[in-house]
């Protein structure tokens, strides 16, 4: 099987390089250790290829970068808020815009004007820091995504789509106003890079609307998601990624938004609503947080930015050639035999920990093992998401076991080159080839909150 019958090419070329650092087996063996066998607590200069994240990851156009001095650092009403707010509304539709330093700013003010303590949000897959601002608002996040998003080697290809029948059964047994919003990730992070269909989301308007219930979009990757609907959605082959982008948005209420994925920005995110009194209460909360409601924790160029960088993100080519990038990378891993997650999704290749390990159970961290065995093999750093990252029951105070294991290989866009990504593959091959020396880790220290980024390991 091939993912992808004709080569694709970046649309663009390279102005300006940045050098990396070349490392020994021995120097990177120290590095690992000295991180607590945790890839976040690797520094930079230590990594050659670096997929710990796209997030604030991507390479800025000279267009964006040209935009960077056009910052209007007004204190209030700057003008590149505007062209942001314009930008907001021309390709994704909301009536009200509130800037955000990233994502999370927007969920934690979203979260805080919503949801009342006691409330119930359903979701498709959780993330973690969505689910941690709706916790830390009293709220308990129930995922509704379909069963199959659970399953690695399951090939729907919208698997990340709601599961509607879930979803009523949550609805009447607490109550449609226990619920103020039902939160819809597009291309689910934590299932893979999974998008969520067109169908399902119209289906989702029409059950929400006859109960009252808002649809909260967590847009951070739509134009990615547009772009499998493109391809894979019966009526949708001839429609631009830019048409359907904002299509997926009329059936919503509004958004959260981090600028640094799709938007192209390394700093950015914003919260867009249609509803007037909640965009009141939420602009009102904002000063709070984070700034000013035309600053909202940027700074003008900033905002420069990632309005250019939104408009970047939706061109047909660019988006052929991002997806192109992955699914390059992903068919190189099926022609050598790595179990990962399948379809190949939108941002990385997510090798799954469990069939690569089957030796290590998932109390001793496979993914997490994984990942470090990956850097010292190459320098390559990727990221767990498993078992640290779920976290713990706050209840309970267990451990949530996810039936997902994965190791997140996550592309950064424009920033890498084809043979970058044969260098990757052959690294992880490797790596498989002498899978049976990984030992489980034993974690030392633990955060208590979203634990992944700090927490520390040693091997068993
Ligand atoms: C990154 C991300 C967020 C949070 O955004 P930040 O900009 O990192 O704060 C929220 N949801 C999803 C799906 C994400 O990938």
């Amino acid at each position: 099987m091939k993912l992808s019958k004709r080569s694709w090419a970046e649309p663009f070329k390279i102005k300006m390089v940045e050098l990396l650092k070349m490392t020994t087996a021995a120097q990177r063996e120290k590095a690992i250790k000295e991180a607590g066998y945790n890839t976040f607590l690797l520094k930079s200069e230590d990594v050659y290829i670096d997929l710990l994240t796209d997030s604030g990851t991507s390479a800025m156009s000279d267009q964006q970068w040209s935009g960077l001095m056009l910052g209007d650092e007004a204190y209030a009403g700057s003008k590149n808020f505007y062209k942001l707010e314009q930008a907001m509304k021309n390709f994704y539709g909301y009536k009200y815009l509130i800037p955000t330093h990233q994502g999370r700013g927007a969920e934690n003010i979203l979260s805080q004007v919503m949801i009342k303590k006691g409330d119930i949000i359903p979701g498709n897959m959780y993330f973690t820091t969505t689910r941690l601002h709706q916790e830390l608002a009293g709220g308990t996040f129930i995922d509704v995504i379909i069963d199959e998003a659970h399953d690695p080697e399951n090939l729907f290809p919208f698997k990340g789509n709601i599961d509607l029948n879930k979803l009523n059964t949550l609805i009447k047994k607490h109550g449609a106003k226990k619920i103020p919003y039902v939160c819809v990730a597009v291309t689910v992070n934590l299932a893979g890079g999974q998008p969520v269909s067109m169908k399902n989301l119209k289906q989702l308007r029409q059950l929400t609307h006859k109960h009252g219930i808002k649809i909260m979009l967590d847009m951070t990757r739509i134009a990615e998601n547009a772009y499998f609907i493109q391809q894979h959605e019966n009526g949708y082959a001839k429609k631009s990624i830019a048409a359907i982008v904002k299509e997926i948005c009329t059936y919503t209420d509004g958004a959260t938004f981090s600028g640094k994925k799709d938007a192209l920005v390394n700093i950015g995110g914003f919260l867009a609503v249609n509803d007037k009194k909640i965009y009141e209460e939420a602009s009102n909360l904002v000063v709070v947080y984070e700034g000013l409601h035309t600053y909202g924790g940027l700074a003008g160029r900033d905002m420069e930015a990632m309005a250019i960088g939104i408009q970047e993100s939706v061109q047909d080519d660019h988006m052929k050639a991002r997806i192109g990038q992955v699914m390059y990378l992903g068919d190189k891993m099926l022609e050598a035999g790595i179990p990962i997650v399948l379809p190949v999704g939108g941002h990385g290749i997510f090798i799954d920990a469990k069939r690569f390990l089957p030796h290590v159970k998932q109390v001793q961290f496979p993914a997490q093992a994984l990942a470090a065995a990956l850097y010292a093999d190459s320098g390559v750093r990727a990221m767990e998401r498993g078992i640290v990252s779920a976290g713990r029951n706050t209840k309970t105070g267990d451990h949530y076991y996810p039936k997902l294991e994965l190791v997140r290989l996550t592309i950064p866009r424009r920033v890498y080159t084809q043979a970058h990504m044969d260098v990757i593959s052959e690294s992880v091959q490797h790596v498989y080839e002498n899978r049976k020396k990984i030992k489980g880790l034993n974690m030392v220290y633990e955060p208590k909150y979203l634990r992944f980024f700090q927490a520390r390991f040693q091997k068993l």
